[in-house]
């Protein structure tokens, strides 16, 4: 399967700086010769981490790329040591790092590339995948870690982003099973998005680029065995869709087309695994198994709405609702930074929902249910259909089969708080707000999702 979108026609564009996408085998080699037609002469930053990257034939694409780069322009490499995170003092690194070039390469993953964006700031940026493992690459936002929790932070486009089919083929397969988990999540972070729009907080919902890789939704599922065999064309396609899926972001202003409630309960997760030292298992991965607890929890919601059973939604006063949120996250570190960071922003949703009278908005959108249900439905999909395409790709379905395999305990604290993080609006706030988001409503989920050999 080849998607039938064009890429080339987004680039470029009002809203997207993006000028240039190559996917294919070899494009490495077309990198020096961007940078060469760049303006300037200065030396370009070249922004690394300490993991070697192979091609299936043994070459080291790092070597590859510095030696290219070396003929064209002066090259400062700028390495970040460890397990990269985007927190504070490794962005600070590579600004300073980065500070003398006219632009910056940055070869590697979704985090290096996230930093990267920061870094280069104005100047043009060129991003080697070293994997099709996030979405993240193509877009102009990075997700930073600010005060110990994941925050998307408006960045800056790439200029061209290259992904070398040669790279993506011997990356470990693991990384691009965790692709296909990113892009999962575009069966409910739209329906997320567009329900966000019924309570005035989408922030511009578009149907656009709400559907911009959604459309080809069924393209995704039928490439999953074969991107868990690491073939070529089914990988071809898939860093097409993480590419269209950034894109997406970007034209939208926001990560909303494809981060909803399946992102803020792996952000918790992330978090919680960063207050106790614990290392964060592969995003995607995580995304994906997320993805069907939270699709059985937007069935059991518009089954409600259809049925009528669904509660009043009732807005707590600004004391129960920090409560709730320092009783989240006040165990996280010892001055309290997270609890405030997440009551900062939870306090605006809050504040919103009871100005806006968001009960008197469900009364409205229950009064023309049938035609939102018709539009969640062609956004929605069922939990059995993507646990089946997660086992046809050997990606885990369970968080306790995760590359760091997860607590029961930590995941069920996830799901049950991920709505107190941050000013968006999520299925988990519907429920959550009609007294449907209980400890036993949780639970009950969590049963639904190991009825599907999924979940814990
Ligand atoms: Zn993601």
């Amino acid at each position: 399967v080849t998607l039938s979108t064009d890429i080339s026609s987004h680039l470029n564009t009002e809203r997207v700086a993006l000028q240039d996408v190559r996917i294919g085998s070899g494009v490495r080699h077309q990198l020096a010769a961007i940078v060469a037609e760049l303006p300037g002469d200065g030396p370009v930053a070249v922004l690394l981490d300490e993991r070697e990257y192979l091609t299936a034939a043994g070459e080291s694409v790092k070597r590859t790329i510095i030696a290219a780069l070396t003929a064209v322009r002066p090259v400062v490499q700028v390495v970040l040591v460890g397990d990269v995170h985007a927190d504070e003092k490794t962005v600070a690194e590579a600004v300073a790092g980065c500070a003398d070039a006219n632009l910056v390469v940055t070869v590697g993953s979704g985090t290096l590339c996230d930093i990267g964006k920061v870094a280069a700031g104005a100047r043009p940026h060129v991003v080697l995948q070293s994997a099709a493992s996030v979405n993240g690459f193509a877009d102009d936002q990075s997700v930073l870690l600010i005060n110990g929790v994941k925050r998307t932070t408006h960045s800056g486009w790439p200029h061209t982003i290259l992904i070398d089919e040669d790279i993506v083929e011997a990356a470990p397969a693991k990384l691009n099973r965790s692709g296909l988990g990113d892009m999962i999540s575009m069966f409910t972070a739209p329906a997320d998005w567009y329900l966000s729009s019924l309570f005035g907080m989408d922030r511009g919902f578009d149907a656009n680029s709400a559907t911009m890789t959604r459309r080809y939704g069924d393209d995704l599922l039928s490439i999953a065995g074969g991107v868990g065999r690491s073939e070529p064309a089914p990988l071809a396609t898939l860093s097409e869709f993480v590419t269209l899926s950034g894109i997406s972001m970007g034209v939208a202003g926001q990560t909303s087309p494809s981060s909803g409630m399946e992102h803020t309960v792996s952000h918790l997760i992330d978090m919680a695994n960063g207050s106790e030292g614990q290392p964060n298992a592969h995003h995607g991965e995580q995304v994906g198994v997320a993805t069907v607890l939270v699709a059985l929890l937007w069935r059991k919601i518009i089954r409600q709405l259809d049925e009528g059973s669904i509660g009043e939604l009732v807005v707590p006063d600004a004391i129960t609702a920090e409560g709730a949120v320092r009783a989240a996250f006040d165990w996280m570190d010892a001055v309290g930074n997270t609890s405030n960071e997440c009551w900062a922003d939870y306090s605006l949703k809050r504040a919103h929902l009871a100005d806006t009278d968001a009960g008197a908005r469900l009364r409205a959108a229950r009064a023309s249910w049938s035609a939102h249900r018709e539009m969640l439905e062609s956004l929605l999909m069922a939990p059995e259909r993507i646990v089946k395409a997660l086992r046809e790709a050997g990606a885990p379905t369970r968080f306790s089969q995760l590359s760091e395999p997860i607590a029961a305990a930590t995941v069920r604290w996830a799901l049950s708080n991920c709505h107190l993080m941050r000013n968006r609006f999520t299925i988990a706030d519907l429920a959550a707000l009609t007294g449907a988001w209980t400890e036993s409503d949780v639970e009950e989920i969590i049963e639904e999702a190991e009825a599907l050999g999924a979940g814990l």
